[in-house]
């Protein structure tokens, strides 16, 4: 690390321990002035390293111990003697993932019945906003009803990385973007935490493929790991101060993430400097000593609940491991001399830590209940609207006028069901759920005429309708009736049961026929306009020439289908942008040969040439690019300053421009900046996203938009120096509305 950069990380640490010490007084002092009789741990004005201490010294080895793995399902052991509480968590990221049953029952007054929580939008919707600010709220809502149901923990945010299309859990990160998902985690668990609700970042690291995801071994080049896969659990940590990290199922380059010393103590706890606890992911754990050394400090799933599940012959099959941190396993090791006291301390240490810091011991969150509030579902509905991407529009089909059409269809297996989110522990199960087909119902009016047919069925849902009869007579019915129509809108894509965790997407092509419904449907009615409800890209190559519109709502949450709406007839206008490049074909993805692997090992083989890195450099022509959405409106760039033109190592650069919506609509733009380096020692992708602003602009309003270049903008990660290093020269900055539509362009030189 140079001088600049270790200051700078020196200074963003130091604010971080602002942070954590902030709301150990928020939570602590504030509580109890009349601490002085309490032991020091219970005090909460006496410093959190000094009541970690004082709590690990009354502390037997055997209490510390039952510490490492857990009470059961969803919570760590706690000490009644000694008034530890244990942690309890609850699934996420989009959202509390419903359960039912003891092992996570809340003490909120709907106990025993099954929780329901508030639906937001999958994460691949809530980065396709570009909306670090919104991703925020969303946070904060979802830290609320952690607590109102009594837990502390909340299992997220997600941020692997979409390395291919095909990850059955594409829907549940932030994109294929490194810098994207780092804002948007950094903001989600700013959120989370400012409720003194536990964030998790997961799946540390490179858990990006479902298939043999116990098993896989991911080799993965050092700069490929610094550039790609690493920075968002980074900017979590230095940037975010998060609480706890999730350690993956896979190994990394031969060891099992729960066990691997590069990543937890070399990577997290010595460059990051991390002060929170590592969790495993349930049922990731292979070993003691080892686990225990490397710093994975809690083991989950623990107690009963675990081991019945580990004699499950699922549970097998799929490759879990588990139950290696129990006292009669980890104690035998003490003794023989192969886990130090000193070990057990710093593990436990770190949980009673992030305990303390974030309010555990002095305000334990109470359950009120109120969950899927006004206020909650606000954010949810605003996130839905603004994740939409409108990706064709020939002719302006859309938005629709109701004032002009008497007739419309709606039309696919994703029109009258809700599908809010993809499938596995991210699923929520909200109180209420808006279908697509009931948003449009609702703000179509009286005078124009809504009618609905199947057209065909999701596969697998219904098996009545699952056969090659039952799916003809469905799309005929289908396609008589939208002859008949002025307009038709067909809602297609996948489901949870076909797009899930633990397993990987079967074909990028839509299922059950859904390709030649769409073809059908738009040779009998020119106005056909396409929805896509999934959590990645589709193959669109057998009807994208025939369709003049597609929208891409991805898994919306319980209000997708008003947010839907709302964009097709024109009362929001779309402004998400692609998190992820479409590739025409799979066969065009970089993960393409190298993916799932063979003999358990997958080796990413293509770097960091990572979805646009890739398209980009290798000049593969991709469906949609990296960035990339339409609007309703326009709007034009202009005026780009750089100021200085030349700068010395260490100084950032500031970059403006104006953007002015020269159409007849209101609406937002998402301004993306890219950085060229042309010069490097070192292969470079050709652009890089540093920088991106959403900007709200009423008609006829321009805004200034400004953006500061700071050193991590020009630097790559050396293998030879391990670390990051900048080369003097120039350096292109592209501003523009996609990675493939720039519309200003400057440069300033960095001198040696
Ligand atoms: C998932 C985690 C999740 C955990 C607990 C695992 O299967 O990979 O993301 O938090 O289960 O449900």
């Amino acid at each position: 690390m140079s001088g600049r950069e270790m200051s700078g990380a020196r200074a963003v640490r130091r604010s971080l321990c602002l942070v954590w010490i902030l709301f150990a007084t928020v939570f602590g002092i504030a509580q109890n002035q009349s601490g002085s009789n309490l032991p020091p741990y219970k005090n909460p004005s006496v410093p959190v390293e000094q009541r970690v201490q004082d709590l690990l010294g009354r502390m037997t080895l055997q209490e510390k111990v039952a510490m490492l793995s857990g009470a059961d399902w969803m919570q760590s052991v706690p000490n009644e003697r000694l008034g530890i509480p244990s942690i309890k968590m609850a699934d996420g990221p989009l959202g509390i993932r419903s359960w039912a049953g003891p092992s996570a029952e809340t003490s909120a007054p709907t106990s025993k019945t099954k929780v329901m929580t508030t639906a937001f939008p999958a994460g691949v919707a809530m980065a396709a906003t570009w909306d670090t600010e919104l991703v925020q709220a969303e946070g904060q809502a979802i830290g609320q009803e952690v607590k109102a149901l009594g837990r502390d923990m909340i299992l997220g945010p997600t941020v692997n990385i979409n390395r291919t299309p095909l990850w059955g859990r594409n829907f549940e990160g932030y994109g294929e973007d490194p810098y994207l998902t780092s804002r948007l985690g950094v903001a989600y668990i700013k959120g989370v935490q400012s409720e003194g609700v536990i964030a998790t970042v997961k799946h540390f690291a490179a858990n990006n493929q479902e298939f043999e995801r116990h098993r896989i071994n991911a080799v993965i080049d050092e700069r490929a790991l610094h550039e790609i896969y690493f920075p968002a659990f980074k900017a979590a940590i230095e940037e975010a101060g998060v609480w706890s990290v999730m350690s993956a199922y896979n190994k990394l380059n031969g060891v099992y993430c729960a066990e691997n010393p590069f990543l937890l103590k070399d990577v997290l706890q010595k460059q990051w400097e991390f002060k929170g606890f590592v969790v495993s992911d349930w049922g990731s754990t292979y070993s003691t000593v080892a686990t225990v050394n490397a710093g994975m400090d809690l083991e989950m799933p623990g107690g009963e609940p675990m081991k019945a599940w580990l004699k499950r012959p699922k549970t097998q099959e799929a490759g879990n491991g588990g139950g290696w941190l129990v006292p009669e396993k980890v104690l035998p090791e003490i003794s023989a001399g192969k886990i130090s006291t000193a070990a057990i301390d710093d593990n436990v240490g770190r949980m009673l830590r992030v305990m303390f810091v974030s309010g555990q011991f002095d305000k334990p969150h109470t359950a009120t209940g109120e969950i899927d509030t006004p206020g909650q579902r606000a954010v949810a509905r605003k996130a839905a609207t603004e994740s939409i991407v409108l990706l064709k529009n020939a002719g302006d089909l859309l938005p629709i006028d109701p004032s002009k059409i008497h007739s419309l269809i709606v039309i696919g297996p994703n029109a009258a069901m809700a599908r809010t989110g993809g499938g596995g522990s991210s699923l929520v199960t909200p109180r209420y759920s808006i279908s697509p087909l009931k948003g449009i119902q609702d703000r179509a009016g009286k005078n124009l005429q809504v009618s609905y047919a199947l057209g065909v069925s999701m596969e697998g849902e219904d098996p009545s309708k699952d056969t090659p009869e039952a799916r003809e007579q469905l799309r005929k019915e289908a396609v008589s009736a939208a002859a008949k129509a002025d307009a038709a809108i067909i809602v297609v894509g996948r489901y949870p049961k076909l797009e899930s965790e633990d397993f990987d997407i079967k074909s990028l092509d839509l299922p059950a026929g859904q390709d030649e419904l769409i073809a059908a449907v738009a040779k009998v009615n020119k106005n056909t306009a396409v929805v896509i409800n999934a959590g990645g890209p589709v193959i669109m190559s057998k009807w994208i020439a025939q369709v003049p519109a597609i929208v891409d709502m991805w898994y919306g949450g319980q209000e997708g289908g008003n947010a839907i709406a709302d964009v097709l007839f024109g009362e929001a206008n779309p402004s998400g942008k692609l998190p992820v490049s479409f590739v025409k074909e799979w066969k065009d993805s970089p993960a393409y040969g190298h993916y799932p692997g063979e003999n358990l090992q997958v080796e990413y083989a293509e770097g960091i040439y990572v979805g646009y890195r890739y398209f980009d450099t290798k000049k593969v022509e991709p469906l949609f690019p990296f960035g990339y959405g339409l609007s309703y409106t326009k709007f034009d760039y202009s005026d780009l300053k750089i100021s200085p033109t030349e700068t010395s190592s260490g100084k950032p650069v500031e970059v403006s421009l104006r953007v002015r919506n020269s159409g007849s609509r209101a609406g937002a733009e998402v301004v993306e900046l890219y950085v060229h380096d042309g010069h490097a020692s070192v292969d470079r992708p050709v652009q890089e996203l540093k920088g991106f602003r959403r900007v709200e602009l009423a008609p006829g309003e321009s805004k200034t938009v400004s953006f500061t270049l700071d050193r991590a903008a020009m630097a790559f990660y050396s293998t030879a120096k391990k670390d990051w290093v900048t080369e003097p020269g120039q350096f292109d900055v592209l501003v523009g509305s996609s990675s493939r539509d720039i519309r200003v362009k400057g440069s300033f030189g960095l001198e040696p």
